[in-house]
Order: structure tokens, then sequence, then C-alpha cells
């Protein structure tokens, strides 16, 4: 699954030059940060985004779990929103978690072709941890935390569900973009960011040049 830039990095022991932002504007964006720098071989360098200038140089970039209502306030606040959207357009691999994923959808920044459901399990009674299988992952289900997750209600056709709860879909895909309901960045688990810096590893190897989505 690690591609070949990082195999490299890890033989020549060089700081990686791959750049992830985690945008820090409110909610669990430290979390992500921490998995981030613990990834093997060569874990990435981080920058919190709270600016558009925040966005210039990154490899890939984060979007946390939170509250999606205050994270779009701070998101007009600072006038992120187009900038945004040229980093995805550029092909910039981008990583949503719960809110995160809800910021990725038809209704917030557009980025995906999802349209997402708040809190669709219900609310804080409804935060609850289960094994989710999540197509094209190996080693097994990845233990999945929903705090007043949402789940995708409408995905377009260019967009691939990677796994569902209660018949529900809660990861998807679509080109470099991945977005999963639940938290992975809370445990040990890294293989979900493994597989986001894999995506990154792929455009850099591409030349930067983004993939047709
Ligand atoms: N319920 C939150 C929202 O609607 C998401 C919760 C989370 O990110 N853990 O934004």
């Amino acid at each position: 699954m690690l591609g070949t830039r990082a195999t490299e990095d890890a033989v020549s022991r060089r700081p990686s030059s791959v750049l992830i932002g985690v945008l820090a504007l409110q909610g669990g964006f430290e979390a992500h940060e921490r998995m981030l720098r613990k990834l093997k071989p060569t874990p990435p360098r981080t920058r919190e985004v709270r600016v558009p200038g925040d966005l210039d140089g990154l490899d890939g970039l984060v979007i946390p779990g939170g509250e999606s209502t205050t994270m779009t306030l701070g998101v007009q606040r600072e006038g992120l929103a187009d900038p945004l959207r040229e980093l995805s357009a550029a092909g910039v691999p981008v990583l949503g978690s719960c809110a995160g994923l809800i910021m990725l959808d038809r209704e917030h920044l557009g980025l995906m072709d999802i349209r997402a459901d708040r809190n669709a399990f219900g609310r804080q009674i409804r935060s609850f941890e289960t094994d989710v299988e999540l197509q094209g992952l190996q080693g097994g289900p990845m233990r999945g935390i929903f705090i007043r997750a949402p789940w995708i209600a409408e995905h377009g056709p260019a967009v691939e569900i990677l796994a569902e709860v209660e018949g529900h879909p809660v990861a998807a895909r679509q080109g470099s973009m991945l977005a999963v309901s639940f938290h992975t960045e809370l445990g040990d688990d890294d293989r979900l960011h493994r597989w986001f810096l894999h995506l990154v590893g792929e455009r850099r190897a591409a030349g930067g040049v983004p993939e047709p989505r």
C-alpha cells in the first residue's frame, strides 16, 4: 500500500517533504495531526490551516470532525471556500471525517458529489463504536467511532461507496477524496491515514497533475 516515495524517503532518512494541512478552525484537528505525525515509515509534515495563505504548497488536506455549522461559519469568515475548491480542483487529496464529510458534500463546499444527513444515527445517545469493513483497505475491519455521525444520503455516479453501517453509506471515495462518517484518528489504527498519504504520494509521483474525476 505504501508508495515508492515513502520507501525512498525511509531509505535516505531525509525528513519528509510531504506537507499535509489540517483545517484547524474548530473541532478535532489535533488528533489528526498527532496521527499524521506518527505515520510510518516517514511521517509528513503538518500545518494547521486557518486562512487561505495556509493552503499554499499543501500536498493534502484533512478536514476533521467537529460541528459543521461552526466550521462553515469559520470558512465564510476567513474566505476559505473558494481557495478550498481550487485546491481540490488541482487534484490535491482531501480526507474528511465526520463533520469533515459534511463539509465536503454538495450543500457545503461541494467538493464531493454526495449529500450528507447530519446526526443521522440520532443525537448524543447514538454515539457508538462498531467495526467497519472498508472496501480497498487490507487487514480486516476498522474500529469506527461514531459521534453524532452523518451518513451519506445521496451520491452521484463518480462516488464509490466504501462501507455501510445499518445499510447506510458511511465511507466514500471520489478520485483523490476520501470521506468517512466516523473517527479513525482517535485510536491506533492508522490505515485510513496511510491510504490518504498513499493518494498524496501518487499525485506527487504523477507530477501534481490532477487525475480526471
Ligand atoms: N454532528 C456534527 C455535525 O453535524 C458532526 C459530529 C462530529 O464531527 N463528530 O457537524
